[in-house]
C-alpha cells in the first residue's frame, strides 16, 4: 500500500505523492521546487511521474526532477509532455512499485487527458473537483460527459483526488443549481470549516460528489430544471451537462 500526501503548489495546485518505503511517486509536478524540498526532507527517492494532461500547472515541474532523480515519466500519448519515457493512451495497467496502476482516458478538459487509479484512489488532474469538474479547452462536452459517466461508475467509495483546491468556489455554483439539495448544504459547512481549519477539502469520496456534484447530477429532475432554465437544448445528459458548463463560466 501506498502512503498518499500531497505538496502544495502554487495558489491552489496539489501535487499528489505516493509513497512506499524510501521511494516515492509524484503526480503532476508543476513545480519542482516543493517536489525537491519533500524528497529531501523526507529521505525520499523519486521511482516515477504520473503526468494527468499537459499544462504547464500540471508539468512544468518535470525538467528540473529528472535533471536530479532520473525517473520515467508516465503521461498522456497525444500530448506534448516534456520527458515522457512511458505514453499511455488509457485502459492500460501499469505496476508501479509493486502497485497496480489503471489508466483511465478521460478526455474533455485536454483531449488526451488520462487519470490514474490506485486500489481505491483516483487521481484525476483536472477532470473532476470537488464540487465541480474542468474547463472544455480541448474536448467537447460529450466526451467531458463520457468521461465523468466513466468515473461515476467507479465503487462510490473511491477517493477523488483532483490536482486543485476549488471545493469553496464550485460549491457555491452547485447551490446555485440546486438551492434545494440539502447534501450541498451540508457540504458547504462541512468544507467552510476545514478550510478556516487551514485543511485541504480533498480528497472527497465519489459518494459525496455523486450527491453534490452538478457535473454528476445531470440526470437529476432538479438539475435538469435548472440546466433547461440556463439554455439546455434538451433534458439529455449532453446537454445539461453543456448548459452546466457553460454556466459556470460565467458563474
Ligand atoms: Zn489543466
Ligand atoms: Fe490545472
Amino acid at each position: 500500500m501506498f502512503e498518499i500526501s500531497f505538496i502544495p503548489a502554487f495558489k491552489d495546485n496539489y501535487i499528489w505523492l505516493l509513497r512506499r518505503g524510501r521511494q516515492a511517486v509524484v503526480v503532476d509536478p508543476g513545480d519542482a521546487g516543493p517536489v525537491l524540498a519533500r524528497l529531501a526532507d523526507d529521505g525520499l527517492e523519486l521511482a516515477g511521474i504520473l503526468v494527468t494532461h499537459h499544462h504547464a500547472d500540471h508539468q512544468g515541474g518535470i525538467a528540473e526532477l529528472r535533471a536530479r532523480h532520473p525517473a520515467p515519466v508516465f503521461a498522456p500519448a497525444d500530448e506534448s509532455i516534456t520527458g515522457r519515457s512511458e505514453p499511455l493512451h488509457g485502459g492500460e495497467s501499469l505496476t508501479l512499485l509493486d502497485q497496480v496502476v489503471r489508466v483511465l482516458a478521460v478526455p474533455g478538459h485536454t483531449a488526451g487527458h488520462l487519470a490514474y487509479l490506485v486500489d481505491d484512489r483516483l487521481f484525476c488532474g483536472d477532470t473532476l473537483f470537488g464540487a465541480g469538474c474542468g474547463r472544455l479547452f480541448e474536448g467537447t462536452p460529450a466526451q467531458m460527459a463520457a468521461s465523468l459517466d466513466s468515473i461515476a461508475a467507479l465503487p462510490p467509495a473511491t477517493l477523488i483526488h483532483c490536482a486543485h483546491e476549488y471545493t469553496e468556489a464550485n460549491l457555491r455554483f452547485a447551490q446555485a443549481v440546486e438551492p434545494d439539495n440539502p447534501d450541498i448544504a451540508a457540504r458547504v459547512a462541512q468544507v467552510a470549516q476545514l478550510r478556516r481549519a487551514g485543511q485541504p477539502s480533498v480528497p472527497s469520496t465519489l459518494a459525496e460528489e455523486l450527491a453534490t456534484n452538478p457535473f454528476l447530477r445531470c440526470r437529476q429532475p432538479a438539475v435538469i430544471a435548472a440546466a433547461r432554465q440556463h439554455g439546455a437544448a434538451d433534458a439529455s445528459p449532453v446537454a445539461v451537462f453543456a448548459a452546466l458548463r457553460a454556466w459556470r463560466n460565467g458563474f
